[in-house]
């Protein structure tokens, strides 16, 4: 098949959290598997591997005509194409310090209709474009207009007829919501505002909710949970399209294997740990913590959202520092949640780090050096970090819900079962009965944890599993 992937965050070029990682690794798998890929995304900034095609494409959207570029990149097999204008050239993806761009509706209205234009515009390696009997991807609300200006603007002119189209939802908090003033700004025929109308405000993610053929959450519990309660209001779109909407986990990318992460002063695997020590006291010794292999190091890496849950672990900190541990806490975002990773470290200087910021080799050396990781998120889509805390044999504790519930299985002693603790009830209670059990059995019961440690490690969470999944889906969509 032909698969074209448009999405406003790639890995390793762009990224601000989870989007951006999926979409850098899922076609890489597609392409093992023997499908053509290739990706539309914004060119930020001037990506040192991306050459200017030269190929232009003009795109009118609110009521002018706009011109833009394209920069290629051949990598693991996988086309990669960047929307270059002027718009996408700002130090933030999304927003800087006083909030989100104001036009961030034309912004990836552009995205997305460069992307359906370089499909059968712009030459790949092989010389050609890609052509046009292909699956468009989109992801998220910012590039849930595709199915939209697949519909109403390509197919009338005749172009796209066998094109189908995917939305991936990855995160149902944010909808694009717009004014309705918007709608003439998307060039598009009046008959299309009942699509994108909610409540009155042009809602561009249940746009593509309503017109995409098929429908993917990233998890399978996600995939209920959207239908009862955590759709942010398109629950009911959502079970009305039950049929088309499938749940696939994400998978784990390449770049987070302790045998070879590039990151880690040693690597491990779940034969051989001595090297998880090593990166454990490597990372107590960088952050000016008292090297102690013995003691329990428990971490934190999350972008820091009310979606994280970090007001559970506010509440558990008080618990937490009564007890002979370490917290090493990594993340930016809320400036509240800055103050608490702050605040906990001038209080507790021998004990906790909290480090405000994003910085990709220290989540890696906190995931290889940690023992337990923390990720009581209030909801979660599919979430990532708590798979790669099970390769690295660092045992999460979570809240049961999306991803969550469905990667990690709550520790049974008697049963020799489980890679973590999965905590039912979204409370400080419930959170700290689960770190006191780990606590438990990470100092009193050393096999019991080894086993907790070789189960998540062994745990399959590859792309080509997830991707073999999209496949049946891609398929699906494709109408002769
Ligand atoms: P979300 O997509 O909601 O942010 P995920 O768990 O799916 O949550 O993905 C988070 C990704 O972002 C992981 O790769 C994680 O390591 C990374 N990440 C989040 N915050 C930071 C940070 N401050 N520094 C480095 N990486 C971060």
């Amino acid at each position: 098949m032909k698969i074209v992937q448009v999405s406003a965050e790639l890995a390793p070029w762009s990224k601000t959290g989870g989007l951006g990682d999926v979409c850098g690794a899922l076609p890489k798998a597609l392409v093992k598997r023997g499908h053509r890929v290739l990706t539309v995304a914004p060119r930020y900034k001037a990506y040192e591997d991306a050459w200017d095609t030269g190929v232009r494409a003009r795109v009118t959207l609110f009521g002018a005509v706009h011109d833009v570029g394209y920069y290629h990149c051949l990598r693991d097999g996988v086309e990669h194409l960047f929307v270059d204008h002027v718009s996408f050239h700002r130090p933030g993806i999304y927003g800087d310090k006083s909030g989100a761009y104001g036009d961030n509706l034309f912004r990836y209205a552009l995205l997305s209709r460069a992307a359906l234009e370089a499909t059968f515009r712009v030459p790949l390696s092989e010389g050609a474009p890609l052509g046009e009997d292909v699956v468009f991807h989109a992801n998220d609300w910012h590039t849930a207009l595709v199915p939209l200006f697949l519909e109403a603007v390509y197919r009338p002119a005749g172009r796209f007829e066998s094109a189908g189209s995917v939305l991936s939802l990855h995160n149902m908090g944010h909808h694009g919501t717009q004014p309705r003033s918007e709608f003439d700004g998307l060039d598009v025929a009046p008959r299309w505002l009942p699509a994108m109308d909610f409540d009155g405000h042009l809602n561009i993610l249940k746009t593509g909710i309503a017109l995409a053929r098929k429908l993917v959450a990233v998890s399978p519990t996600y995939a209920r949970e959207i239908q009862t309660g955590l759709g942010f209001g398109l629950d009911g779109l959502l079970s009305a399209r039950q049929r088309d909407l499938v749940g696939i986990l994400n998978g784990v990318d390449d770049a987070w294997d302790p045998t070879n992460d590039v990151h880690l002063p040693a690597h491990f695997s779940a034969d051989d740990l001595t090297g998880k020590a090593v990166c454990k006291a490597a990372l107590q010794a960088e952050l000016g913590l008292p090297v102690r292999p013995e003691v329990p190091m428990l971490a934190l890496i999350a972008r820091l959202d009310h979606q994280k849950g970090i007001d559970l672990v506010a509440e558990a900190m008080p618990w937490l520092m009564r007890q002979d541990v370490q917290v090493v806490m990594l993340g930016s975002g809320a400036p509240e949640w800055q103050a608490f990773f702050r605040e906990s470290e001038r209080r507790n200087p021998s004990r906790v780090r909290g480090w405000v910021g994003f910085n990709e080799g220290l989540a890696h050396r906190i995931e290889a050096a940690a023992d337990i990781f923390m990720m009581p998120s209030r909801f979660e889509p599919c979430g990532l970090n708590q798979m790669y805390s099970m390769r690295y044999g660092t045992v999460p504790v979570v809240h049961a819900t999306g991803g969550l519930a469905d990667t990690v299985e709550t520790f049974s002693p008697a049963a020799g079962t489980g890679t973590g603790w999965a905590f039912r009830s979204f409370s400080a209670e419930a959170f700290v009965d689960a770190l006191g059990w780990a606590l438990l059995t990470y100092s009193r019961f050393p096999d019991a944890w080894r086993g907790l440690q070789e189960r998540g490690m062994r745990t399959d969470f590859s792309w080509d599993r997830s991707a073999s999944r999209y496949e049946r889906v891609y398929a699906a969509t494709i109408r002769d």
